[in-house]
């Protein structure tokens, strides 16, 4: 069958790679010269499988309301009347309830544990060298209160995605770059199994993989629509022309809704906006690939450099580089890790995930034939990209799902 997939950050290239393995004739299309220039490309490059985490918890609510239009605020929602916004931002924290977090969890824990198989399959059949971390998952907490309640409710996950609980000693021990303020360290859950690596790095080998097996990226092309021809998506209309395809798979993150609703059809994806800064290393950077649950940010070392990326903003599609917030990111890590790196040379970065409601990707066919998504990845792009491509590449192919596709389905859509 002929492809056509629709964009070309980590979720497009690995659909593309996959479908491609699966022996369809694949063409993708990109409005940026090269793989991954998007929002794959400065993220905090943390790959969990059994410590996945969606954001939607029920100290979600409280947390906005403690930190409202404060500079560093984890979460912030910039006032505009925008429908779209409160759509979202009201679905969003429905999903906050105690219950439907419990559902979230294990529904998105499957495609991840999935996705990281999927990911370390991939990468030994193609050799891709992205600054790999097989060391874990640190989830660090400051506070003692918070540490004793992350170690509560991860003893009453299932046996298979419990964490080793560290106390401060055991945190230290593990990851000596701590001690620069064991003031900040009350204590850590240590997830293992998971794994970090540069996502844009990774994505780049897979595109050069993927041109290897046949696959032909259209780079610097804009797509404007996708063709509805007697009720059946028959292909996209670019600033260069038209490309045909069997099967049209909307890979375009955070610009995925715009062009589905020209199509006729509304998908939840907002964008939210992300920041990251990425400094060279230093003497006192950690080496373990941190989640610091108290400002809700990744630090990762990438080889020579260290980057912290984080915060979530509703400011709707516009991609303005608040610098007071990526600072203050910075900040953050250099208060944790002062001989982390040299701060006077950081590159600030922000990006916009393409977040759902309920923090599950849309993944599969819709109500228009020939139209496949792929898309909604939010926080965790990095993470389900190959598990998503996979799950694509098998439908298109008529096959079924290769994991349990419960609470995954697309649903409601119109
Ligand atoms: C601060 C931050 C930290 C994050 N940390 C993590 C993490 O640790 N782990 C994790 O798993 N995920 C993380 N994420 C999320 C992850 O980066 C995203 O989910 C992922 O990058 C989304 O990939 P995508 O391919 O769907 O979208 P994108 O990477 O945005 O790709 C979409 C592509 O579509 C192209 N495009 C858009 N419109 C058009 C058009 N009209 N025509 C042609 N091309 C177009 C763009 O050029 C782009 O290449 C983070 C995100 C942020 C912002």
């Amino acid at each position: 069958m002929k492809v056509l997939v629709l964009g070309a950050g980590i979720v497009g290239v690995a659909a593309a790679w996959y479908l491609a393995d699966a022996g369809h004739e694949v063409e993708v299309i990109d409005r940026e010269a090269g793989a991954a220039l998007g929002t794959s490309w400065a993220n905090a490059g943390q790959m969990p499988g059994a410590g996945v985490l969606p954001w939607v918890s029920p100290a979600v609510p409280a947390t906005i309301l403690r930190h409202f239009g404060k500079v560093d605020a984890p979460y912030l929602i910039h006032l505009k009347p925008d429908p779209a916004i409160w759509l979202w931002a009201i679905g969003f924290l429905r999903n906050c309830t105690r219950a439907r977090v419990t559902e979230i969890t294990a529904n998105l824990r499957r495609l991840a544990e999935f996705s990281l198989a999927e990911t370390q399959a991939l990468r030994a059949a193609e050799n891709i060298i992205y600054d790999l971390s097989t060391r874990g998952i640190l989830h660090t907490f400051a506070k003692a209160e918070g540490f004793d309640k992350a170690a509560r409710a991860a003893a009453q996950e299932p046996e298979a995605a419990r964490p080793r609980v560290l106390d401060r000693q055991a945190a230290l021990a593990l990851e000596p770059a701590l001690a620069a303020r064991p003031d900040m360290i009350a204590g850590a859950l240590h997830y293992d199994r998971d794994e970090s690596g540069d996502c844009n790095k990774f994505a780049t080998g897979l595109a050069a993989a993927a041109t290897r097996r046949g696959v032909r990226f259209n780079w610097g092309e804009t797509v404007t629509d996708i063709i509805v021809e007697n009720g059946r998506a028959t292909g996209a209309r670019t600033n260069a022309g038209e490309q045909r395809a069997d099967v049209v798979v909307m890979c375009l993150g955070s610009a995925s809704a715009p062009l589905t609703r020209r199509a006729g059809l509304r998908i939840p994806v907002y964008p939210v906006k992300g920041y990251a800064a990425t400094i060279p290393v230093g003497p006192g950077a950690p080496d373990i690939a941190i989640m610091d649950r108290d400002i809700k940010a990744g630090i990762l070392r990438i080889g020579d450099r260290l980057r912290i990326a984080g915060t979530a903003e509703l400011a709707g599609y516009n991609t303005h580089l608040d610098t007071r917030r990526a600072r203050a990111l910075l900040a953050a890590m250099m208060k944790r890790f002062p001989e982390g790196g040299d701060a006077s040379q950081a590159e600030l970065w922000t990006g916009l995930r393409p977040m759902t409601p309920n923090c599950l990707p849309l993944l599969g066919e819709t109500p228009l034939p020939g139209l496949m998504l792929n898309t909604g990845h939010g926080s965790l792009g990095w993470t389900l990209a190959c598990g998503s491509g996979r799950v694509i590449a098998e439908i298109v192919s008529g096959r079924p799902a290769p994991v349990d596709m419960r609470g995954l389905q697309l649903r409601r859509l119109r």
